[in-house]
């Protein structure tokens, strides 16, 4: 059913369009008349249902193109077409410009003419509607991204406010607490003369505890250094054998200290990386010491060297507090800690593998765990063994 009003104030005229409109069998039309403008406005105005609108341009309350501008006022979702005299015609023509979908000359259309125009305008005018909320659709679409472009700048802003931030606030903490450590190691070795064993064990906590300070100190300069981009590195061929022999040789005192033995497997053929030494150094150390850290007293640390197609990976196995499948990619992110049964003795500062992370990936590399809690954990670092894959794109 198709809802029309026809605004005619000629009784013939109204009756021949009804005539022509009833011929039209498939399709039903409702018809509703109005006279004058005034009457069309109330019609419009109402809660009827008008699907389009046949207007003549002359009526008694309103001549030429007042008739369509009061039209256009009222009839926002509905299509106007003109139906005029032919003396009307160049202001129908004005009011398609503005905006009517079509117009038609009495006395020179027909039946057929009238049901195409009317269809026609119905569906011009739905074509024209779904342009318009498009095109709105896009505009906010654009504010919004200049919004987000915005919000993005200013979180960049701020993120890099609060890495200069950490930046600066560490170094100024490191400072001090390297004259703690320093003043503190001269009393324990007697600098200051012979101090007595009850002093000497609170002296060697306040020590340890400063430790664990300059070890979270250096991990936010490591990671600000890191973030900011400003972290310049220096690759070249590096043999991981000794390397790795030098980091086992370095911290055997502290798996000593849990009973916790740690052993590197013979290794077969050359196992050499493309890496900046000092930093992939820094990087095997931590896992290495998280190994010992997660491991409960008594367990053991295996570390090993496996030949890839174009990597080398190595690979530091534990027999510790193991990781959740769940946690398994947390343990990557900035400042996360996941609980376990050590970690409350242990301490730390949850960006130790954040930072390894970041390095191996600066170097083309993977790093990847194995885990099963309360069994242990495997950490995999692969690195690229020729300077063609250290590239970072
Ligand atoms: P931190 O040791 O300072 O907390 P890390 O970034 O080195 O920070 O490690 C993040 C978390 O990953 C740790 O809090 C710990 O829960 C877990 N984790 C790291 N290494 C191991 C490991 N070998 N075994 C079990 N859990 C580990």
């Amino acid at each position: 059913m198709i809802h029309v009003l026809h605004i005619e104030d000629n009784a013939g005229d109204a009756r021949l369009i009804e005539e022509m409109l009833r011929e039209d069998v498939p399709q039903k039309y409702e018809i509703i008349h109005a006279q004058r403008i005034k009457d069309a406005i109330n019609i419009l105005e109402s809660d009827q249902e008008i699907d389009i609108i046949l207007s003549d341009i002359a009526l008694p309350d309103s001549q030429g193109d007042i008739t369509f501008e009061l039209l256009k006022k009222v009839a926002v979702n509905q299509p106007v077409v003109f139906i005029t005299g032919s003396h009307d015609e160049s202001l129908a023509i004005q009011a398609l410009q503005q905006g009517a979908q079509d117009y038609l000359l009495k006395g020179f259309f027909d039946h057929d003419a009238l049901v195409r125009s009317i269809h026609y305008s119905i569906e011009r005018k739905k074509f024209q509607q779904e342009a318009t909320r498009a095109k709105m659709r896009a505009r906010k679409l654009q504010n919004e991204a200049r919004l987000l472009k915005l919000k993005s700048d200013q979180l960049t802003e701020l993120n890099e406010i609060k890495d200069d931030f950490i930046s600066l606030a560490s170094h100024q903490l490191r400072t001090p607490a390297t004259g703690v450590k320093q003043y503190i190691g001269m009393i324990l070795q007697g600098f200051a003369g012979e101090v007595p064993e009850p002093q000497k064990q609170l002296l060697q906590v306040a020590y340890d505890c400063n430790e664990r300070q300059l070890t979270i100190v250096n991990d936010l300069l490591k990671v600000a250094q890191i973030d900011s981009g400003r972290l310049e590195m220096n690759k070249k061929r590096v043999d991981v054998e000794p390397m790795l022999r030098e980091i086992i040789d370095e911290q055997k005192d502290a798996f000593a200290s849990k009973d916790i033995s740690i052993t590197l497997e013979p290794i077969k053929g050359p196992s050499t990386i493309y890496a900046d030494p000092e930093r992939i150094r820094m990087a095997i150390e931590n896992v290495i010491d998280n190994a010992c850290k997660y491991s409960p007293r008594h367990r053991a640390v295996e570390v090993r060297v496996l030949n890839k197609p174009d990597m080398t990976c190595i690979e530091v196995k534990d027999q510790g507090v193991g990781i959740a499948q769940k946690d398994m990619t947390k343990v990557f992110e900035k400042f996360s800690r996941i609980y376990n049964s050590l970690s409350n003795t242990v301490g730390g500062s949850g960006l130790g593998l954040y930072w390894v992370k970041r390095v191996v990936d600066l170097h083309g590399g993977t790093i990847s765990i194995r885990s099963q809690l309360n069994k242990g954990t495997v950490f995999s670092i692969d690195l690229p063994t020729r300077e063609k894959d250290a590239k970072v794109t």
